[in-house]
């Protein structure tokens, strides 16, 4: 239940005087459906009423706040000239000026004969000062509030920044001082105001520095966002290592084989990752551990290593990838691995039916399957193991927390190791494992050739395409991949189609198109021609992205590169360069180029590492963009900027780890506070748990 002191802060905005029903929805799109929602709303800029000058010494263009005498009211001749109210001060006049105007309103607020407030952008005409439409009109016993510094919105249509500084002031008087859950040691060396005071500053700007990220007010609301991460993680963490875990450590006969099988020597980093791996395996606590590194850095081998462990112990062992495509690759990569030691391994997807399907549920059932690789397939009610041991989830670019507990609930204290190909910043991996171990795949296999990566303007297409037209002579298979135009699949598509009449009409029927909109047998069927027919350039929209091994393919075109986000290009990069051939990407770009452009192709030039390129990318871009937030499952800070404030993570880290030594009940009076910052921050997962004991 949530502690009732925060019941105004989640009440309906509706609950704010002059939200109506139809207001309400407009601000639910902008800011959320919550009061506590428009407190996180915080203002991007701010307007500096408080110079006040003289008429004839307001210098035009400059925000001023006058006090006038109104003389004379002038409505136009023809509706479509503007209204005009003469006014002055002792210095001079200026024109009021309004367009489309409603009469009564301006006679009651600018009466004449009257003196009057107005605030608002000087301009000149005819070397005349005037002020079209004022942004605020009061009377002289106003003048202290519309004096003042005015915070600026981020707004959506159909809200007016009055009202919405109104519903954010309401929502401000709403806020209950609540009690301190941050450490009172911490707060003094930081200088850090209590949280009621912080939000009140952070909402009234006085200056520019008081709206950079770290401004006091705002370092410490973006440290509460970053604490209710942090702990709420740790608590679920250590709910699962509550759970009794197993302790998994084979006798090494299947890994000692397959070492003496394999065709090739394990890098350093493969060795590193399966001894941290092995290590934690067996462990009696529960593993759940991110095993990071590029497309093509040898995971799928670590996981096999791992999987072994398992299997060598009695138990069974499943590794799951998010697509049927991968699922099969995966699957291609292990089973002749496996096969070479006396291992076979299973493989069900949603393709398996039928009586297929029976007999591999029953294998998995019955202990006989040991090994088994699928898609989410795997996790259906309806599939038993005997026992679990270990499983393996490829996450790819996917961050599917839910699907990762589902598979590791069909065993008892089930070890989880995560795969994922997109190196994610430490920064922003603490945000979202927590303090989830991880085995970072940092070392390619040997023997792999350097990508050459060019820059090249899309004015010199022809050039490109002459050059394509070697390539294709000396026999390479080509990408060309198009890019995701206004965020569109059907633009996206477009462009593809466009792209590919163009070059079939040069290349025939060498070309080949591939798109997401097409179905996944079509798919397979342009992959399969690519792989291993008669297709030998590949026009694709991103979908090969998360896609198909082609060892052959040694070309990549990325059209408007400029458009991509680094960690995107780096995955598309790695389809290529991945047999022992030279391999080559041109990234095409379309003039001008912004510089976080030009920065993001200087580096996709400059390296291949994929833990280099991400930081990168966290740096040019901030954490909310980094992934397309809300599919990535990355949470989604309403105050922190992880760019911004990385070193808070740490601390909030450290701190969190710290509660949890020694009050992991929240039961101490700085606990129930971080109760309700929890709450605050509704992190429902954890609060759920720690209601469960
Ligand atoms: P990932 O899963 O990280 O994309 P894989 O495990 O599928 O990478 O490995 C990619 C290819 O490299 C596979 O064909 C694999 O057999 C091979 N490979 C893996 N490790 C090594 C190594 N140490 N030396 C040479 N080749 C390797
Ligand atoms: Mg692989």
């Amino acid at each position: 239940m949530r502690p009732p002191i925060l019941f105004p802060l989640f009440a309906n905005v509706s609950a704010l005087p002059g939200i109506g029903p139809r207001n309400a929805k407009l601000f639910e799109k902008l800011a959320g459906p919550h009061v506590v929602d428009l407190l996180w709303h915080l203002p991007t800029g701010l307007i500096d009423r408080r110079f006040a000058p003289k008429v004839m010494e307001a210098p035009e263009g400059a925000v001023c706040t006058l006090t006038l005498r109104i003389h004379k009211h002038e409505p136009p001749g023809t509706p479509r000239r503007p209204y005009k109210i003469t006014a002055s001060d002792d210095s001079g006049f200026i024109s009021l000026v309004f367009f489309h105007a409603h009469t009564d309103w301006l006679r009651r607020a600018l009466p004449e004969g009257e003196t009057r407030v107005v605030s608002g952008r000087i301009e000149r005409f005819a070397g005349r000062p005037q002020m079209t439409h004022p942004d605020h009109i009061g009377t002289l016993e106003e003048l202290a509030t519309l004096q003042a510094v005015e915070p600026v919105y981020p707004m959506t249509a159909g809200v007016t920044p009055k009202l919405l500084r109104k519903a954010v002031h309401a929502a401000l008087e709403r806020t209950p001082e609540l009690p301190e859950w941050q450490d009172a040691a911490l707060l003094q060396r930081r200088s850090w105001p209590p949280f009621r005071a912080a939000l009140q500053a952070a909402h009234a700007p006085e200056s520019d520095a008081d709206l950079l990220p770290t401004a006091p007010a705002r370092q410490r609301l973006a440290y509460d966002e970053l604490l209710s991460n942090q702990l709420a993680l740790m608590v679920i963490r250590a709910r699962q290592r509550k759970q009794a875990g197993r302790s998994l450590k084979g006798e090494g006969r299947l890994r000692q084989a397959l070492l003496r099988a394999l065709p090739f020597r394990l890098t350093g980093a493969q060795n590193r990752s399966i001894a941290e791996i092995e290590a934690e395996m067996a462990s009696p606590t529960r593993m759940l551990r991110l095993l990071q590194g590029d497309v093509g850095s040898g995971k799928t081998v670590v996981a096999l290593f791992a999987m072994l462990n398992a299997i060598e112990c009695g138990a069974q062992a499943a590794l799951m990838a998010p697509t049927e495509i991968l699922a099969r690759q995966h699957h291609a990569t292990i089973a002749p691995l496996a096969e070479r030691i006396g291992l076979s391994v299973t493989l069900l997807t949603g393709r398996e039916k039928g009586r297929a399907r029976d007999a591999v549920l029953a294998g998995l059932a019955d202990g006989s399957t040991q090994a088994i690789v699928g898609t989410h397939a795997l996790f259906q009610e309806d599939v038993a193991f005997k026992d679990l041991g270990l499983a393996v989830i490829d996450e790819q670019h996917r961050f599917g927390v839910h699907q990762r507990l589902a598979l590791a609930g069909k065993g008892q204290g089930t070890d989880v190791l995560v795969m994922t190909a997109t190196p994610i910043p430490r920064t922003l991996a603490l945000t979202v494992y927590g303090d989830m171990e991880s085995s970072r795949l940092d070392e390619k296999p040997p023997g792999r050739k350097p990508i050459a990566t060019r820059i090249v303007p899309l004015e010199r297409l022809d050039e490109v395409i002459d050059a394509v037209t070697r390539a294709l002579a000396a026999g390479a298979k080509i990408y060309w991949v198009c890019p995701l135009v206004e965020e569109s699949e059907v633009s996206d598509l477009a462009a593809a189609t466009e792209r590919h009449a163009l070059l079939a009409e040069r290349f025939g029927t060498r070309v080949g198109l591939v798109h997401g909109k097409m179905k996944g047998a079509d798919k397979d069927a342009v992959m399969q021609r690519f792989a291993q027919g008669d297709v030998d350039l590949l026009v694709a929209t991103t979908v090969i992205e998360v896609g198909v091994d082609v060892p052959a393919a040694t070309v990549m075109v990325i059209e408007h590169a400029e458009r991509f986000g680094l960690a995107q290009m780096h995955q598309l990069r790695g389809r290529i360069g991945r047999g022992d051939k030279p391999a080559s990407c041109l990234l095409l770009y379309a003039k001008p180029l912004g510089e976080t452009a030009k920065a993001r192709l200087a580096i996709m030039r400059e390296t291949e590492d994929g833990f280099r390129i991400a930081e990168e990318d966290l740096r040019l871009r901030g954490a909310g963009e980094l992934l397309g937030t809300r599919q990535s499952g990355l949470p989604e800070f309403r105050l922190a900027d992880v760019a911004v404030h990385g070193d808070l993570l740490a601390v909030a880290r450290d701190d969190a780890r710290l509660v949890m030594e020694r009050d992991a009940a929240l039961g101490s009076p700085r606990g129930q506070a971080l109760r309700v910052l929890l709450y605050l921050f509704e992190r429902d997962a954890a609060i759920r748990l720690l209601q469960s004991g």
